[in-house]
């Protein structure tokens, strides 16, 4: 079948074609390695990623209509997952961080009863603490009203005016609450730290000396002290589109704390946590996380360091979601230490911290855009570690909270 002329005929015509296939590929590479040079040296930084010998697809273009504001932009997502929402906790709760009118109407506890209710929320905190004569008749409200184990009173201390003697003066009327019914001192603003001057002009540092009776008051009467110190790391930070608070900021003026009018972030922590060393035996509950949720590994160390330091879980919830598993650790290995609280009662925001403490349901709703424009995870919390943070925790740093609605 084969003619061997005609085959060596057909192998010299394509060592002749595959020679000039060659050069025009060579041409080409050429031409390539030009015009490559020249499209990187005209592309901006961050076209082409290191290695590459193109831009990266799409690069450099810009949109064809105009885009949203930041409040604007709400895509619906498209992920479907498994979504099991918790409108009620698993376990009756005990939060640690309410703000409630002192002393609250039987009509106005009413109300919020029933929202207590639907939520499994057994008993709330008020710690908008007072002293004194309307302490008394806070407690009294409560304790006469028509759901007396409900609610209970924190007492707090007004730190304006420090001078010699102030502390000791305080500390007296300290015991006096506590012996008119007070299960805590708080919550301690971040006024104090933040803007509270004394007698003598100067800002009253949280370290104060002055100060000491009180926090020694509190170690012997056995009560915690829930404090919130300064505000999240990023208030005093420029407010700029780097700054992860940058809506809030611009939605609230009097979240600012701009260097050089306030003290600095490190300042108060430095202060505070002085504070909490040399008072040992009294139990602080730093609020909010003492605002570390968003470093948990420094909160831990502070832990670590600091056997009377507690923690509650207001206002942080956006933190806790977007680190779901090294937060699941973190609330694992410092079950004991982690305490709930929600900080501004508004019933419909609950279910939320439910669903991020018991399920492990991915990349839902928060309900704050301002706090955070990312979606949360859940925790996925063990049993024993629910209750300890729902009510067991609570139990042992409030003694004389009634037990018996308790499993
Ligand atoms: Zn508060």
């Amino acid at each position: 079948m084969s003619d061997p002329v005609r085959s060596v005929a057909t192998v010299d015509r394509w060592r002749h074609l595959r020679r000039w296939i060659a050069a025009g590929a060579a041409i080409a590479a050429l031409v390539g390695a030009v015009m490559g040079t020249w499209s990187a040296a005209q592309a901006p930084e961050g076209d082409r990623s290191a290695g590459a010998l193109g831009n990266r697809p799409g690069a450099s273009r810009e949109p064809d209509r105009p885009l949203p504001d930041i409040r604007q932009y709400r895509p619906e997502s498209t992920l479907v997952v498994a979504q099991h929402p918790v409108p009620r906790a698993r376990y009756p709760v005990i939060d640690i961080h309410s703000h409630q009118p002192a002393p609250i109407s039987d009509e106005q506890m009413r109300t919020v009863v029933a929202s207590m209710d639907r939520l499994n929320l057994r008993i709330l905190v008020n710690a908008s603490g007072t002293s004194g004569e309307r302490l008394t008749r806070s407690v009294a409200a409560l304790r006469e009203g028509p759901f007396p184990d409900r609610m209970v009173m924190f007492a707090n201390v007004d730190f304006r005016g420090v001078g010699p003697g102030f502390g000791a003066r305080a500390a007296r009327q300290l015991e006096a609450d506590v012996e008119a019914g007070a299960v805590g001192l708080g919550e301690i603003s971040k006024g104090f730290g933040l803007m509270t001057r004394k007698a003598d002009g100067t800002r009253l540092t949280l370290d104060d000396p002055e100060l000491d009776p009180i926090w020694a008051t509190a170690a012997r009467l056995g009560i915690p002290v829930l404090i919130h110190t300064a505000d999240p790391p990023e208030f005093f930070e420029p407010i700029d589109f780097a700054n992860e608070r940058f809506l809030e900021l611009a939605l609230y003026p009097n979240r600012r704390f701009p260097a050089g009018e306030f003290p600095a972030f490190e300042t108060l922590m430095a202060e505070r946590d002085r504070l909490f060393r040399r008072h040992p035996q009294t139990r602080f509950v730093a609020a909010h996380f003492g605002w570390h949720a968003s470093d948990l590994g420094r909160l831990g160390r502070l832990l670590d360091e600091l056997p009377n330091l507690y923690v509650e879980t207001g206002a942080i919830l956006a933190e806790l979601g977007r680190q779901p598993r090294a937060a699941h650790a973190f609330f694992v290995k410092y079950q004991d230490r982690i305490v709930f609280g929600k900080d501004s009662f508004q019933p419909d925001e609950y279910p939320y911290f439910w669903r991020t403490f018991e399920t492990a349901d991915e990349y839902f709703d928060y309900y704050r855009d301002y706090h955070a424009f990312w979606k949360l995870y859940g925790m996925d919390l063990p049993d024993g570690v629910l209750r300890k943070l729902y009510y067991g925790n609570a139990l042992t740093l409030m003694p004389r909270l009634p037990r018996a609605a308790f499993p």
